[in-house]
């Protein structure tokens, strides 16, 4: 880090504490060129888009309430706890990876349905039934009989 007087490479620290509530590291530098000190402060480049709902409102990414989600739909299912950890940081990572600014609640839905699916049917189809709120019994029926033709069927081709 240059100094900010003299523009010297050279730098060091000669203090650094937690500011912001443990968000940010303050540093106290002192250029070994011309000795004037000053200030850095450092922040982990973490933020998370917003989430854009269905009725357009927008809010931020909840960790726990997609846990709570999770829970649900994975309730008694041979999951464990490690897994839907894996699956709140695969989203974590997809939404930081995404560069956007705000999200729609509607995509990160579609993610975390591709993870459930794979991972298990039945807290899939659950999810999916709260998340894509069916608007019938006969469309949620067809999803569960396509499911169950893919799962049928996968017995060796890649279908
Ligand atoms: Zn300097």
């Amino acid at each position: 880090m240059r100094c900010p007087f003299c523009y010297a490479e050279e730098t060091r620290v000669i203090d650094s504490r937690l500011a912001d509530e443990g968000d940010a590291v303050r540093r106290r530098r002192e250029c070994l060129a011309c000795q004037e000190r000053f200030t850095t402060f450092e922040h982990a480049e973490l933020r998370l888009p917003q989430i854009i709902k269905s009725d357009g409102r927008r809010e931020p990414f909840s960790e726990s309430k997609l846990r709570g989600g999770l829970q649900r739909a994975l309730e008694k299912r041979p999951v464990d706890a490690g897994q839907i950890d894996a699956i709140i940081a695969f989203v974590r990572r997809s939404l930081l990876a995404s560069g956007e600014r705000e999200i729609p609640s509607r995509e990160i839905g579609e993610w975390i349905m591709e993870q459930l699916r794979r991972l298990d049917k039945v807290a899939y189809v659950r999810f999916a039934s709260v998340y894509r709120s069916f608007q019938d019994l006969n469309a949620f029926r067809e999803e569960v009989e396509r499911l169950e033709g893919e799962s049928s069927s996968a017995g060796g081709d890649k279908a």
